[in-house]
């Protein structure tokens, strides 16, 4: 059945992209015709236009009639008008937009995806666009060769116009300092120590009730909370860069020792013994109860629990601390905020006018349309203070200041091409949250290898990953589980583990991916 389904909507996409590739060249004006007078300043067309656009939001908050959607009009003459169904499935809805043949302007959707129809002829090359009508978009780009690489497609070409996120931290260690100074303890500096630290949270009976009840180390995260204690060992659990090379972390000689200590400190109750089963609720729960005294997670949303807590856990410190160094002496912090998120927009080549639609891309590269899309209108979600854009005592008073900058103004709508300011973010981010991202920044603890870079595959490559990755990391996935639970031995089976990669073609995988990334850095 689910196979029907598949075969039926790549039937669809192609028919669509057919008749999107037959139209290549955009209408010129006829000979004789007065040439349209030139646009100026911010303007991206002499009269008010809509554009079309393509922009899925399942939570619905994104409204082509928002505040700063209007403003932009204002300064542009281009207005947007969504074509996209709000709620319902994301994939199916965009499938459909390609299946219709009517293709709006503008696609908001993710670069993978909207390279793999660029790849068929359904968008506009942007190089030439954006070199002779957007000048801060070419400016930023210029700047900005991470940014550059990674858009680039296999075929040399720039489809579409990123999300750029700013500010480089994002997750952090974070202990019970309250705990620690009870205990006589210093913040852990090693792995040794760490240990130290988790063992005496379990036996000393730090919050005072007299029972065994601490759960020294938790993470909310079910699929990797046991494995982000893996860098303590040299160790990783996915793909990542070391030496300019994909390796696999779990395909690795550390992955052994990593795993095996893992599963030592579950076995001596220093981990969370439901920490496969938790979920999203641990931080709640564990803190709330007064039990939880480590984790790894984002410095923002962790850091609340002091204040969110202040009322229940009173004595509750619970603060960033640096990375333990790792059994070589690295102290690393894997957490990086990727400058791309994955979204962003591009242009159809369908549209009619796509000198006009470049430019509207540019608007929001300009000073003013930054602003715009980070801190909403002037005047009512903020105001300018010595300088600098000032969130209102209304926004920043809001329980979620993100979602109400995406609800009532459109600011901070992610799927668009725009660039970030994370003196958006820092203005309602808690002290200690801010002092732990400044202390990670300034240390330089945040390593780039972490994280993979958005890499663009061809047709082929990618359709092998899809064969290949899956099954490799369902088998990783179960292994690790069994092992650190103690339902097998890693030092006996490591071997066997490693055999099994190799029959599912481990090594064809990161060649794959090596290619992809070499590609990357040679762009
Ligand atoms: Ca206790």
């Amino acid at each position: 059945m689910k196979k029907r389904m598949m075969a039926f909507t790549s039937l669809l996409l192609c028919t669509a992209l057919v008749s999107a590739c037959t139209k290549s060249e955009p209408p010129m004006s006829k000979q004789g015709e007065a040439a349209p007078a030139p646009t100026s300043g911010s303007q991206a067309s002499t009269s008010p236009v809509t554009l079309k656009i393509f922009y899925f939001d399942a939570s619905g908050n994104f409204k082509a009639d928002l505040p700063i959607f209007k403003k932009a009009a204002e300064k542009t003459n281009v207005s947007l008008s969504n074509v996209a169904p709000t709620g319902g499935d994301e994939k199916q809805a965009y499938n459909l937009m390609l299946a219709s043949g009517d293709i709006p302007d503008l696609i908001s959707y993710k670069l993978g995806d909207l390279n793999a129809i660029a790849a068929q002829g359904a968008l506009q090359p942007l190089n030439e666009l954006i070199d002779k009508h957007a000048p801060n978009l070419k400016k930023f780009l210029e700047q900005r060769s991470d940014v550059r690489q990674a858009i680039t497609s296999p075929d040399g070409k720039i489809y579409t116009v990123p999300f750029v996120a700013d500010g480089k931290a994002t997750t952090g260690w974070f202990i019970r300092k309250d705990w620690l100074d009870k205990l006589g303890l210093q913040a852990p500096k090693t792995v040794d120590e760490y240990y130290q630290v988790l063992k005496a949270f379990k036996e000393k009976d730090p919050n005072g009730n007299g029972k065994p009840d601490e759960v020294p180390y938790f993470n909310r995260y079910t699929d990797t909370g046991a494995y982000q204690l893996l860098p303590l060992w040299d160790a990783y659990h996915t793909l990542y860069i070391k030496d300019n090379k994909i390796v696999f972390g779990p395909y690795e000689e550390q992955y052994k020792t990593g795993i095996a200590n893992i599963a030592k400190w579950y076995k001596e109750g220093l981990i969370d013994q439901e920490i496969y089963t938790r979920g999203g609720k641990t931080r709640d729960i564990l803190l709330a109860n007064n039990i939880g005294g480590s984790t790894h997670d984002w410095f923002a949303s962790t850091s609340n629990y002091n204040t969110s807590l202040k009322k229940d856990v009173p004595d509750l410190n619970f603060i960033p601390v640096a990375p333990p160094a790792s059994t070589s002496g690295k102290v690393v912090e894997p957490g990086l905020r990727a400058a791309l998120s994955g979204n962003g927009w591009a242009i159809s080549a369908k549209t009619k006018d796509p000198v006009m639609a470049i430019k509207y891309f540019d608007y929001w590269f300009t000073e003013e349309g930054r602003r715009l899309w980070n801190f909403g209108v002037e005047g009512q979600s903020y105001t300018m203070v010595n300088g600098k854009p000032t969130f209102t005592e209304q926004v920043l008073s809001q329980p979620n200041v993100l979602g109400h900058l995406q609800q009532v103004y459109g600011a901070q709508s992610s799927s668009m091409g725009v660039w970030q300011d994370f003196s958006y973010e820092e203005q309602w981010t808690n002290k200690i949250a801010l002092a732990g991202i400044k202390e990670y920044q300034d240390n330089n603890y945040i390593s780039s290898n972490y994280t993979l870079p958005t890499l663009t595959f061809t047709e082929s490559e990618q359709k092998r990953i899809n064969e290949l990755k899956p099954s490799i990391d369902t088998y990783v996935t179960e292994v690790s589980q069994k092992w650190v639970m103690g339902g097998e031995g890693v030092d006996a089976n490591f071997a066997s583990y490693i055999d099994q990669l190799k029959k599912k073609n481990v090594d064809e995988l990161l060649k794959t991916y090596q290619a992809a990334y070499d590609r990357y850095k040679s762009k």
